[in-house]
C-alpha cells in the first residue's frame, strides 16, 4: 500500500506517515458523497446557515493546534498560522450572515406572471487544492460551497496530509453530516478518475498552471464545469508621486507574506526611474529587518518554503536571472544550514526574458524592474501570461483608481496597498491566472445550477 509522509522543511524530520487511499476505497467515498448530497442539498439553507458559527467555534478552540499541524507541515511563521485559521473562523460567519440573501431567488420582471432565478446546489464537487495557506485554500471554496449545499471531496497537496485530516474532523465536530465533506489521500495521478466519476459534477484547483491545464483537459472532455485559481506574477507599481515608506512597507509584507509563497504577492516591483533607488533602499530595509528561522519561533517572519525541491527550484530562477544580466542586491544564497531555507532577496535590472519577469518566482524574492513613466510601468505590468493581482502606489487615488480600473489586465486590484483576499469580495484572475471566482456573491454562485424558472 502506497504511503504519504508529511516532511517538516524546517528540520527535514518525518512528521507522520498516513496510508493512501486506494482506488477501492476512493470509489467508495465518491459514491458515499453522491448519497451525502442527496439529503444535505435538500436542508434549508438556514439550517446549513447554522453549521457555519459552530465551524467558526470549532477552529477557535483548535486554533493552536491547526496553527502548529501547519507551520510543521509546510514552514509557514507561527503567527501567519493563527492568523489563518482566525481568517477561515471569519469566513464562516461572513457567509452564515450573508450567504443565505446571496442565493435567495432573483424575481425578474417579465410578460410572465412569474420568473426568477434560483441558485440550486449543482452535486459533488472536487477539490484540489495547494499547500501554501492549508486551511484557508480549502475553507474558502468549501464554506459557501457546502453552504450552496454542494458535497466535497477534497485533494489536499501531498505535503499536507495532516491539515487536510483535520479539515475533515473540524466540519465533522462542527456538525456536517457524514459524507458531505471528505477528504481523499491520493496522488495527483489518481485526480482524473474521480473527475470521471458520474457523482462528480465539478472540479475546482488552486495550483500550478501545469495543474490548471491538466484538470481542465479532463474536466473538459467529461463536459464538467471547472474553476481555476492558478498562478501569478503579479505587478506592484510604484509611481512617481507615491509616498515610498508606505510603499516598501507594503512591498516588503506583500513579498514576504507565508515566506514569500502566495499567488498574490507582489512579484514583479515596476518602479519610475526617477525614485527607484530610494524605493530600492527602503524596500530593502524593511526586508532585512524581519527574521528568518524557525517558523515556531514567535519572533520570526520567514519561515521555511514548504518543501526543499520548491527552494532549490526558486534558487535556479534566481540564478538565472542573474546570467541574463539581472542585479543582485540583496539575499540570493542558500543558508549554509539545515531546513529549506531561503533568505530575503533583491534582484534589480529584471527584464524581459529573464525568469524573474517570465516566471513565477514562489518565495522571497523581489523582482525590480524600472520604468521611464506611467505609460511604460503600465504595459510591463501587463506583460505577462498571468493576470491574477495588481498593484499601484501612487499620492493621487484617483490615478490610482484609473489604473485599477482600466488598465490593469487582473482580476484583484489595490490602490495604495497589496493585494489581499477577503470573504466579502470575489477573488480569482484572468489570462493564465485562471478562470471563475472564489468568495463574495460570485463564489458562492459558482457552484450553482443558475436556473430560471418561468410560470406562465
Ligand atoms: P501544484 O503542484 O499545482 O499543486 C496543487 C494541487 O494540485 C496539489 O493538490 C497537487 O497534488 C495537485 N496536482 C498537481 N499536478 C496535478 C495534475 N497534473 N493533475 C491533478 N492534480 C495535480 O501547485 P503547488 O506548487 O503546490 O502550489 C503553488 C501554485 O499554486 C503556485 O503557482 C501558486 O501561485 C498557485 N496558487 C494559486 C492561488 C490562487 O488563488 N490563484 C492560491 C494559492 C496558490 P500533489 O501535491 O499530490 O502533487
Amino acid at each position: 500500500m502506497s504511503v504519504m509522509q508529511a516532511i517538516n522543511p524546517a528540520t527535514g524530520d518525518v512528521i507522520a506517515t498516513y496510508q493512501q487511499h486506494t482506488a477501492g476505497e476512493v470509489a467508495q467515498k465518491v459514491a458515499s458523497a453522491g448519497k451525502a448530497f442527496a439529503g444535505w442539498s435538500t436542508t434549508s439553507i438556514e439550517d446549513r446557515a447554522a453549521l457555519l458559527p459552530r465551524l467558526a467555534s470549532v477552529l477557535e478552540a483548535n486554533k493552536e493546534r491547526y496553527a502548529r499541524l501547519m507551520t510543521a507541515e509546510m514552514g509557514k511563521p507561527i503567527k501567519e498560522a493563527r492568523a489563518e485559521v482566525e481568517k477561515c473562523a471569519w469566513a464562516c460567519r461572513y457567509y452564515a450572515e450573508h450567504g443565505p440573501a446571496y442565493l435567495a431567488d432573483d424575481i425578474v420582471k417579465t410578460e410572465a406572471h412569474k420568473a426568477f432565478v434560483a441558485f440550486r446546489p449543482l452535486g459533488v464537487v472536487l477539490a484540489v487544492m495547494p499547500w501554501n495557506f492549508p486551511f484557508w485554500q480549502v475553507l474558502r471554496f468549501a464554506i459557501p460551497s457546502l453552504l450552496a449545499g454542494n458535497a466535497a471531496l477534497l485533494k489536499h497537496a501531498s505535503n499536507v496530509p495532516g491539515s487536510a485530516l483535520a479539515l475533515e474532523e473540524a466540519l465533522r465536530e462542527a456538525g456536517l453530516p457524514d459524507g458531505v465533506f471528505q477528504t481523499l489521500l491520493i496522488p495527483s495521478g489518481m485526480v482524473e478518475g474521480v473527475i470521471r466519476h458520474d457523482a462528480v459534477r465539478a472540479v475546482t484547483l488552486t495550483g500550478s498552471n501545469a495543474a490548471g491545464r491538466a484538470i481542465a483537459a479532463t474536466a473538459g472532455a467529461c463536459l464538467k464545469k471547472s474553476v481555476l485559481e492558478l498562478g501569478g506574477s503579479d505587478p506592484f507599481v510604484v509611481l512617481e508621486d507615491a509616498d515610498l515608506d508606505k510603499a516598501a512597507e507594503a512591498g516588503a509584507a506583500s513579498r514576504l507574506f507565508n515566506t514569500g509563497q502566495a499567488c498574490i504577492a507582489a512579484k514583479r516591483f515596476i518602479v519610475i526611474d526617477s525614485i527607484a533607488k530610494k524605493f530600492e533602499d527602503k524596500l530593502a530595509e524593511r526586508l532585512l529587518a524581519r527574521k528568518m528561522g524557525d517558523p515556531m519561533d514567535e519572533s520570526v517572519a520567514l519561515g521555511a518554503l514548504a518543501r526543499a525541491d520548491l527552494r532549490d527550484e526558486l534558487h535556479d530562477q534566481v540564478e538565472r536571472s542573474l546570467k541574463e544580466g539581472a542585479r543582485n542586491i540583496l539575499g540570493g544564497a542558500i543558508p549554509n544550514e539545515p531546513g529549506a531555507f531561503y533568505p530575503a532577496t533583491i534582484l534589480d535590472g529584471v527584464e524581459k526574458g529573464m525568469p524573474a519577469f517570465d516566471e513565477e518566482l514562489f518565495g522571497p524574492v523581489a523582482s525590480i524592474i524600472r520604468a521611464s513613466n506611467e505609460e511604460q510601468a503600465l504595459k510591463i505590468a501587463n506583460d505577462t501570461p498571468y493576470g491574477l493581482g495588481a498593484a499601484v502606489f501612487t499620492g493621487d487615488r484617483k490615478r490610482g483608481e484609473r489604473i485599477a480600473r482600466d488598465h490593469f489586465d487582473a482580476g484583484v486590484c489595490f490602490v495604495n496597498d497589496f493585494v489581499k483576499s477577503d470573504p466579502r469580495l470575489p477573488f480569482g484572475g484572468v489570462k493564465e491566472s485562471g478562470y471563475g471566482r472564489e468568495l463574495g456573491i460570485f463564489g458562492i454562485r459558482e457552484f450553482t445550477n443558475i436556473k430560471t424558472v418561468v410560470v406562465a
